[in-house]
Formats: structure tokens, C-alpha cells, sequence
């Protein structure tokens, strides 16, 4: 591609660095943008770059936050004793969408995958254990893909939850059959939302 404009070719590059967006698309947003008033495109890109400077993650759970706690956390309608592990923020997305889980989420940043380099120690699992240790957790659903990492992810975390000491904390699996971890959000919000339902307790799912 050819452009006869440093500045728009390095626009152009930048949109193309998104995934999914091809050259094409990305010279298309950015004539886009070259019909809009100047205000507006400045709008957006301070848009962009003050979501990146100033987002945080939640200290409880790693979801992403405006504040040090995120708004499911801080908020007291929630039932604190019921925590969701989920692959990444796609999918706490995804499932909020669903408007039938009340409870709150635990965020993993990914899922144990030797083969990636990604072991127990690269994801928030210390501090999972940590919540189940000093928090009234009653139940932990592990949401996540149907896949050999998620197996062994569910393994793994189940052994380390069950050797908390004191505290019996059930451990459950949202039903399978739907494409989650990752592809959570492609799920259809009512198959989702009864798999969450028709939650099972690990053994009947290791059984399997
Ligand atoms: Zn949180």
C-alpha cells in the first residue's frame, strides 16, 4: 500500500497493529476519522489513552477496575461466598451479560499451558487459595475452557483448595458443552446462564 501521506500511513500502522484489522480496514477507520472534526478524533484518542494510563486491577479479584476494588467486589448486593474462576476478563464479561450470577469472580490471567511456558506461578492462583484461607468462600465454580489446560488447570487449583485447612470449600464446574475460556463471550447469554445454573460438583465432572 502505497500512501502519499507519512502521517496517515503511520495512523494506518497503528490500526493495524489491532487484531483483525487488516491494512484495508485500517486505512478505512482512518479516513474515517479524517471526515471528523478534529475535537472529536482528539475525544478518542484521549479516550483510548486514559483508559490505559489509569485502569487498574482489582485487588481481590484482578478484574479490571477504575478503583483498587472493582465495582463487583465493592458492591453489597453480591454474594461474596460464591467465587467464579475464570481464564481472563472476556469472560467475567461474558457471564455478567448473563444476568444470573450473583455471586463474585476470581480472575486466573490465563490457564496452566506448559507448552506456552504458563505454570501455576505465572497466574493468580496464591492469591485465590489466599481468599479461600481468610474469606467465608463456601463454593468456588471453575469456569473455564473445556480443554486439556483447563483440566489440568481445575486439577490443579481443586487439590490446592481442598488442602486449605479448616475450611471445606465445595468446588463445582459449570456444565460443559459450550465453547468457553477465551470464547466465552461467543457462548449464546442463555446457554451460558444454565450452564452457570446447572452447575456440578467436581467429582461428577472428573468422573467423566
Ligand atoms: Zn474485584
Amino acid at each position: 500500500m502505497i500512501f502519499s501521506s507519512a502521517l496517515i500511513e503511520t495512523a494506518v500502522n497503528e490500526f493495524a497493529r489491532m487484531p483483525g484489522i487488516g491494512k484495508k480496514t485500517a486505512l478505512r477507520l482512518v479516513l474515517h476519522l479524517l471526515k471528523q472534526e478534529p475535537a472529536q478524533v482528539q475525544q478518542f484518542s484521549e479516550a483510548i489513552a486514559r483508559m490505559r494510563q489509569q485502569i487498574r486491577f482489582c485487588k481481590l479479584c484482578h478484574n479490571v477496575s477504575d478503583e483498587e476494588i472493582c465495582s463487583i467486589c465493592a458492591s453489597h448486593s453480591r454474594n461474596k461466598t460464591l467465587v467464579c474462576v475464570v481464564e481472563n476478563i472476556r469472560d467475567v464479561m461474558a457471564i455478567e451479560n448473563t444476568q444470573q450470577y450473583n455471586g463474585v469472580y476470581h480472575v486466573l490471567g490465563g490457564i496452566i499451558s506448559p507448552i506456552d511456558g504458563i505454570g501455576p506461578d505465572q497466574l493468580n492462583i496464591h492469591s485465590l487459595v489466599e481468599r479461600v484461607q481468610q474469606q467465608e468462600i463456601s463454593e468456588v465454580i471453575m469456569a473455564l475452557s473445556p480443554t486439556i489446560e483447563g483440566d489440568t488447570t481445575i486439577y490443579y487449583l481443586s487439590k490446592k483448595l481442598q488442602g486449605v485447612p479448616g475450611n471445606p470449600v465445595k468446588i463445582t464446574t459449570i456444565a460443559r458443552g459450550i465453547a468457553f475460556g477465551g470464547e466465552l463471550e461467543y457462548a449464546d447469554e442463555m446457554t451460558l446462564a444454565r450452564s452457570i445454573t446447572n452447575r456440578l460438583p467436581l467429582e461428577n465432572y472428573m468422573q467423566k
